[in-house]
């Protein structure tokens, strides 16, 4: 079946999909973009990625192209002409297509893509055995709660664990030695008092919207108790646990940081079950929203 992609305004075959070579997307990666999941034809989490999505167009004063029922209509043209059923939505919106000057254009149009794509059941053999990940300086800038398409030190890092065998890898500030993030996924641990700990959602990390959905499943999960701080890794390969989050990978478990073992080297109790809890929150969107149609 050919892919279908939105480029401003057009339905167009994916392989004729395309932006002008002066867009400012392509030039200074001044753009911000959102994946959001798609569950049995259903949009997971969709206003929280609007949420986050105006926030990153405000903070970069890129204008907004359009109010949140356009966007939700073409989410919803490009999920049903792709036949996704589940899989994930890309959405990337730039300060569009100007003559090259750093300093922003006077007049510029916000340039809209938007693809959706199919995505396979995540890999039985990870759940069950966990992940591996590396530790890695980050050498980002200080705004990373924006979702920028500006991703080359995250490109390098994923790049350097793929080539360490690992599925992420855990960028540290230099100044304290604690975890910031994965290059695309939040990073969590679980002590040996069994306290779930994420870092607080500050300008050093992007604010995931899972990272939102699994804190919102513990607080309504009795005798789980969680607290955003930053951890560092040495605290964290002495943790209980381990695990990542975000749109594609869900919960994932962790069972090696670098060449540390996590816990018994086994996916832990709590990844497991934030994972089937994150799961069923799927499930209750997409029946709310089969109910709906
Ligand atoms: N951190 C970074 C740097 C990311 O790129 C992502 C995924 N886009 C996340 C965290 C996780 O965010 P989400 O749960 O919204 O996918």
């Amino acid at each position: 079946m050919s892919r279908i992609a939105y480029v401003n305004g057009q339905y167009v075959p994916h392989p004729e999909a395309a932006v002008h070579v002066e867009d400012r997307g392509y030039q200074f990666a001044d753009g911000v973009y959102e994946v959001i999941a798609v569950a049995r034809g259903a949009l997971i989490d969709e206003e929280g990625h609007m949420i986050r999505l105006e926030r990153s167009l405000d903070e970069l004063r890129i204008a907004r192209p359009m109010g949140r029922p356009a966007l939700a209509h073409i989410m919803r043209e490009v999920v049903r002409r792709n036949r996704v059923v589940d899989g994930l939505i890309y959405i990337q919106m730039t300060r569009g297509v100007a003559p090259r000057d750093h300093a922003f254009p006077a007049n510029a149009e916000t340039s809209v893509v938007m693809t959706a794509k199919r995505t396979k059941p995540a890999n039985p053999a990870l759940l069950r055995d966990g992940a591996k990940v590396i530790t890695i300086p980050d050498i980002r800038w200080e705004r990373c709660d924006i979702k920028t398409v500006s991703l080359l030190p995250n490109c390098l890092g994923k790049q350097q664990a793929r080539e360490a065998g690992a599925l992420e890898a855990w960028q540290v500030d230099a100044r304290d030695g604690t975890v910031t993030e994965g290059t695309s996924t939040n990073a969590w641990i679980v002590t040996k008092e069994g306290e779930v700990v994420t870092r607080k959602a500050d300008h050093a990390i992007l604010n995931g919207i899972t990272r939102i959905a699994v804190l919102e499943i513990i607080a309504r999960q009795q005798g789980l108790k969680f607290v955003e701080r930053p951890f560092t890794v040495e605290e964290a390969k002495n943790a209980r646990e381990a695990f990542l989050t975000s749109t594609t990978a869900f919960v994932t478990p962790i069972v090696r940081i670098d060449d540390a073992l996590v816990g018994d080297g086994k996916p832990g109790l709590v990844a497991k079950s934030l994972r089937e809890a994150y799961l069923v929150h799927m499930t209750e969107q997409a029946a709310e929203q089969g109910a709906a149609a």
